[in-house]
């Protein structure tokens, strides 16, 4: 595909996208039916209809019984681990292999010209970011999902909370289903904005941040306090009557849906002519600017809101850079009067 009908390349060989990012359309007013009719297909496939078939396939094929769950036991935690830990190898795993590994579009589409791969850091553990990243995921954040995944599964199986069934209440749980990308996108502005308070930021954010270029393995490159509250997300679950499959979805979307964000590519070539949309650029921009998109692509704009909002484009570069100016002249202000 030529990436240039869709953005343009500057000197150094990064590519960006010509269009704007933007918000949900239900949130312009007034609200225009139509636009809200072509965004729904692309809010449900083929990214949280995938989370949707995974959160079902551990529901019936990987989740122990109930009476298993009433007990917390290595046993079962374990199991959880290492399917988690091989449906990660295996999805993250197909996107480094082809667009990482054989490079199958070269730099087409590519936000970033370099490849992580090819420049070696002192920031990294054994100076590789894809190294260091794998290794975070695979030992520190995943066993941190498992442990969510445990807690919350435990409570539903003893009864703590309420266990809302698909056939007493099956609107009530679709509209659930529906509206938890959103919850995951307020949950995560928050904590993720918690985290970006400078003392926060040093001691614990700044582990993701390694990552300036981002790739798959970096998704889930996280401080154990991050991997945990960002995770902690399907406790929502345990507070809105819910269902351990809405639950499920909730903590796939999270965990699985990391990925999105750190694919640095802005379309995945499928076919000569086909593409998958990677839903990257609002969060390639954050690791490439940090105080921007702390929030997810738009869906509850909450950046846009809280004035932290870059859509991509040369104004959002003037605002950010306003933004950033001023903040220097509060930090230059306060030093000067001690
Ligand atoms: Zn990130
Ligand atoms: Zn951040």
């Amino acid at each position: 595909m030529d990436d240039l009908k869709y953005g343009v390349r500057d000197k150094r060989g990064d590519w960006k996208p010509s269009g704007r990012l933007e918000i949900a359309p239900f949130w312009s007013w007034p609200p225009k039916l139509p636009k809200v009719l072509a965004w729904l297909p692309g809010y449900i496939w083929p990214w949280n209809a995938f989370h949707m078939a995974t959160a079902l396939l551990y529901w019936f094929y990987i989740v122990p019984d109930v009476e298993t769950m009433k007990t917390i036991s290595w046993g079962w935690a374990l199991w959880l681990y290492a399917v988690n830990a091989a449906a990660i190898f295996v999805f993250y795993g197909i996107f480094e292999l082809r667009y990482y590994v054989q490079r199958a579009q070269a730099t087409r589409f590519k936000y970033n010209h370099k490849f992580p791969g090819d420049t070696p850091s002192d920031v990294f553990w054994f100076q590789s970011q894809n190294l260091d990243n794998f290794l975070r995921s695979f030992f520190i954040t995943i066993p941190l999902w498992t442990v969510v995944e445990v807690i919350f599964l435990w409570c539903f199986a003893n009864g703590y909370v309420p266990w809302v069934g698909w056939q007493d209440h099956p609107v009530y749980l679709a509209a659930l289903v529906l509206i938890a990308p959103a919850i995951h996108e307020v949950h995560f502005f928050f904590i993720h904005r918690l985290i970006h308070w400078a003392p926060l930021y040093r001691w614990i954010h700044s582990v993701h941040h390694n990552s300036i270029n981002p790739s798959p393995w970096s998704s889930l490159s996280m401080h154990p306090v991050e991997g945990f509250l960002y995770h902690a997300v399907a406790f929502w679950h345990l507070v809105i009557p819910s269902n351990p499959i809405v639950a499920l979805f909730q903590l796939h979307v999270a965990g699985f849906g990391a990925v999105n964000g750190h694919l640095g590519f802005e379309k995945l070539e499928l076919t000569e002519d086909t593409a998958l949309s990677s839903e990257a650029y609002a969060h390639y921009l954050h690791h490439k600017y940090f105080e921007v998109n702390y929030g997810g692509e738009g869906l509850i704009p909450l950046d846009k809101w809280f004035g932290t909002w870059h859509d991509g484009t040369k104004e959002g570069d003037a605002l950010m850079d306003a933004r950033f100016r001023k903040k220097r002249e509060r930090v230059n202000a306060r030093a000067a009067s001690h």
